[in-house]
């Protein structure tokens, strides 16, 4: 079921997701060669701590995962694509590092991720990073009252694939409200005009993962969460949460 939000819960939605933007905009300034992971995740409970916040990922246990989720972010190093537990990792020059956060306020939730290279960046990293961002902004310019999720997965899927990048198998973004994961799945590729119609008051988290590969396979991690490139490629992972209204798409994770 999608539950459709007020516009004052769509604000509260806002405070949270302004606490996830300065969390991930404090890992990222943290982050640096020599630094590890656990000590990123260290600096973003601190952002959440400060704000009253609590971790929706801390603690999570899905139905695929062995053991609750660690930590409050989650860290994806070069051919980690999304999941990554922080832990004693030192960060090496040229790492591409995707960092997911989420925090709770109110009752209410934000989700978003960012990537980006610590220290010297190889060009062929930097571009699919920006090919991510790009489709993210493409996804959100297409999540408008009126339209329906295949036009936003077709959005997505559009500018990544035409860039040559692979997408995950399966995986994409999701509504989000008072849960991090709600209805409904919003895939990161597919039909445009197909599937639920977007209405004002929905919330959706909107996160493409592409594959420098080209494929869209991908392995389990022995630690059980970290999914990794089936190739070995690099990946990277940008996400925001964006609420649907009749004045058009709003970000709600910018710092
Ligand atoms: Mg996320
Ligand atoms: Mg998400």
């Amino acid at each position: 079921m999608v539950e459709i939000k007020t516009d004052r819960a769509l604000d509260a939605m806002r405070e949270a997701g302004r606490v996830v933007g300065e969390a991930l905009a404090t890992v990222r300034a943290s982050a640096a060669v020599g630094v590890t992971l656990r000590e990123l995740d260290a600096v973003a409970r601190e952002v959440l701590r400060a704000a009253g916040a609590d971790s929706p990922f801390l603690g999570y246990r899905p139905g695929f995962a062995g053991t609750p989720f660690p930590a409050v972010i989650c860290t994806s190093v070069n051919d980690a694509v999304v999941h990554g537990i922080p832990t004693d990792y030192r960060l090496r020059d040229g790492d591409l590092v995707s960092v997911d956060c989420g925090a709770r306020l109110g009752g209410w939730t934000g989700d978003a991720a960012v990537s980006f290279i610590v220290g010297t960046p190889r060009p062929a990293d930097l571009r699919m990073i920006e090919t991510a961002e790009r489709a993210l902004a493409a996804g959100i310019a297409a999540a408008v009252v009126g339209a329906r999720i295949g036009d936003i997965a077709h959005a997505i899927g559009t500018v990544a694939r035409g860039a040559g990048y692979g997408l995950m198998e399966g995986f994409g973004g999701h509504g989000i409200g008072r849960a991090m994961h709600e209805d409904p799945h919003v895939p990161n590729d597919g039909c445009p005009g197909r599937g639920m119609r977007l209405r004002h008051g929905m919330a959706l988290a909107i996160e493409p993962m592409l594959q420098a590969g080209g494929r869209d396979q991908y392995r389990t991690a022995p630690d059980g969460w970290t999914l990794c490139t089936a190739d070995g490629s690099r990946a990277a992972h940008v996400e925001h949460t964006v609420a649907i209204t009749d004045a058009g798409p709003r970000i709600l994770t910018i710092r």
